[in-house]
């Protein structure tokens, strides 16, 4: 099979050969620290078998084995077909079990699952990226992405908010990506501490800082949902229209092909139809607070 990204062309995922419910071995190969509670692993398949390739934005299910199964954005370079590399922030059991992983102990994956960021309709636009926390993670494929077809795009415009300077992800890489050229990377962070020379605030506070013109802008947006609704309220103030906005939304979820429906969401299930949904589909149900 080839593992080879397929052109970023729809939302049909590419689904794993056979039962999507069995995990297919695999194996650590590398692990690494990336904050005080989070790491950035690659797994690689046990049996020599081939990676289903991913599309940015999917994500796998990931079984530590006798743990617990749980969902994780594929955060690697979907053309760089050797490994999957996933982010994850030890928040209970079954991400402490996953991030403490030594290299050679295996794990179950199945997947990827899930829809795409809105890549070949964003060709020949502007592309703003924004980002809270741990939601760098799922963006950074779109961005590996259009870095390798730089010329299908205009400006890449990535604005990234984390708690304090301890918090931040991919620090070298976000350095590198400012950069390159027509691409801007914006940083800011909660709390700055003394030796912080950067910004500081929300990461809306960042949009003073850019100039955006909206019938040109296609928006990729991830992060906790109440920095999801205060970003869409910024982009709208600025005249993007909702169907250029895409979020990635995140709800608890066990079977990830729409079976068992803990990840319903309003009428969607965020496992089959999400997890990245343009914002015309969001805007009934993201202020819904009970939801
Ligand atoms: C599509 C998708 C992609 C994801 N990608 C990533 C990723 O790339 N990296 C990463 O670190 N995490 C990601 N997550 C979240 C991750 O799946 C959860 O953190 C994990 O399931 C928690 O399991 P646990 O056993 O460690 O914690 P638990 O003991 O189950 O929970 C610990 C705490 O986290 C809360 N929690 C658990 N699951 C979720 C959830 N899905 N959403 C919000 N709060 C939750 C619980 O309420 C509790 O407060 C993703 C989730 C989804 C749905």
């Amino acid at each position: 099979m080839s593992t080879i990204l397929p052109a970023v062309s729809s939302n049909v995922a590419p689904r794993m050969p056979g039962d999507v419910m069995i995990p297919v071995p695999a194996r650590v190969a590398q692990i690494a620290k990336e904050t005080h509670d989070t790491f950035t692993l690659s797994i690689e398949p046990a049996n020599g078998t081939d990676l289903v390739p991913f599309l940015p934005g999917q994500f796998s299910m990931l079984y530590v084995f006798g743990i617990g199964e749980l969902p994780i954005s594929i955060c690697g370079d979907p053309e760089d077909p050797g490994r999957l590399v996933y982010t994850v922030r030890s928040v209970g059991k079954a991400t402490h079990a996953l991030v403490t992983r030594k290299e050679g102990d295996g794990i179950g994956v199945r997947g990827p699952f899930g829809t795409n960021w809105p890549l070949t309709a964003a060709r020949g636009k502007d592309v703003l990226v924004v980002a809270g926390g741990i939601g760098l993670a799922p963006l950074r494929p779109a961005i590996y992405h259009i870095l390798r077809h730089r010329g299908d795009y205009r400006r890449l415009v990535v604005l990234y908010g984390a708690r304090s300077p301890g918090d931040l992800l991919y620090k070298k890489q976000l350095t590198a990506w400012g950069y390159v050229p027509d691409t801007q990377v914006l940083i800011t962070v909660d709390y700055g501490g003394l030796s912080w020379r950067g910004y500081v605030g929300v990461v809306t506070t960042l949009f003073r800082y850019i100039r955006l013109q909206p019938d040109r802008t296609v928006a990729l947006v991830c992060g906790p949902e109440i920095m999801m609704r205060y970003v869409v309220r910024e982009l709208e103030t600025r005249g993007l229209a909702s169907d250029s906005i895409h979020l990635s939304m995140e709800r608890n979820m066990k079977c990830a092909v729409g079976f068992c429906g803990h990840c319903q969401f309003g009428p969607h299930f965020i496992c089959k139809d999400g997890p990245i949904f343009p914002y015309t589909q969001m805007r009934p149900w993201l202020d819904k607070y009970e939801l």
